[in-house]
């Protein structure tokens, strides 16, 4: 069987593998493809697609937006055209707030007795986007805490001690810029969102333009993925699925199977094509 998995992260944003590195690993684990989809930028994806051309893997050009919600609402974008100017200026825009929020983060941590600096942070991001992977790295470290997981559950993640939200442009801005840059624009990860809520907000973001949802993922349970699939059918919507791999910044996560049993079939992606 023919697996792939739609979302990844390099040294382009969070993850630890350079591009070139990560798809050279995709290949040795067998997958026939895997799309870049590093946090508000595509830096990494020509890197990527040269590597997947030279040692005969499919690359998918992708990348993941974080957009206005009460929690985390994350929204993917496949097949954008990455050397659009005004797709490559947005992206930069929204790099822009993070700088402020990564600021008032380490604030927060001072006052709680961290010894930690912008410059330490800064130091461990080695693409043009830093966020609070490279913050939790540089405690784990500095043995401030004991892993990245327990970093955001007890200070970065939604309601921790040293969480700050940042500046986000709506989900229909974020949908647009995706399909203004002639990408489709999925919903990532949806166990993320309230269970109560989910299908409500999946709607109304159909009605925005979101064409797909992440039905497979990590974390999902197998009552979640047969939810998210049910509610994909329901409204005519594509289905997606990836790990999240980012390299030892998750380092439960494998690609291609993230905990040992996500499995995202071919198929999937040639049904994206016809999207398009
Ligand atoms: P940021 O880009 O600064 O908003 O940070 C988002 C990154 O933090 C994403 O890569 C998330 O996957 C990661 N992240 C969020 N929550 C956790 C968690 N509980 N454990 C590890 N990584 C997380
Ligand atoms: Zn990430
Ligand atoms: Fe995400
Ligand atoms: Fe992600």
């Amino acid at each position: 069987m023919k697996l792939i998995d739609l979302h990844t992260h390099s040294t382009a944003s969070d993850g630890t593998m350079k591009p070139s590195e990560l798809v050279r690993y995709a290949k040795t684990k067998g997958l026939s493809a895997i799309a870049l989809t590093d946090h508000d930028t595509v830096s990494g994806i020509e890197e990527a697609i040269r590597t997947g051309e030279e040692i005969g893997i499919e690359v998918i050009p992708g990348v993941e937006i974080s957009v206005e919600y009460d929690a985390e609402l994350h929204i993917l974008g496949y097949f954008v055209d990455y050397n659009n100017p005004e797709f490559i200026f947005s992206l930069e825009k929204i790099r822009n707030t993070r700088e402020s929020r990564n600021n008032r983060i380490i604030e927060k941590l001072n006052k709680l007795g961290f010894d930690i600096t912008m410059e330490e942070v800064v130091g461990e991001a080695q693409g043009d986007v830093v966020g609070r992977p490279h913050i939790s790295s540089v405690m784990v470290k500095k043995k401030q805490v004991k892993d990245i997981k327990t970093c955001f559950e007890e200070y970065l993640g939604y309601g921790g001690r040293a969480y700050c939200s940042r500046e986000r442009v709506t989900p229909k801005q974020g949908i647009d810029l995706i399909k203004n840059a002639g990408g489709i624009p999925v919903l990532a990860h949806p166990k993320y969102i309230d269970t109560l809520k989910v299908k409500e907000k999946i709607k109304e973001l159909k009605q925005m333009g979101l064409l797909g949802i992440e039905a497979y993922y990590s974390y999902n349970t197998n009552v979640e993925t047969g939810n998210f699939l049910r509610i994909a059918i329901e409204n005519e919507m594509l289905v997606t699925g990836g790990t999240d791999f980012h390299g030892k910044n998750k380092p439960e996560l494998e690609i291609g199977i993230g905990l040992g049993n996500t499995k995202i079939k071919y198929e999937l992606l040639k049904k994206m094509r016809t999207f398009k």
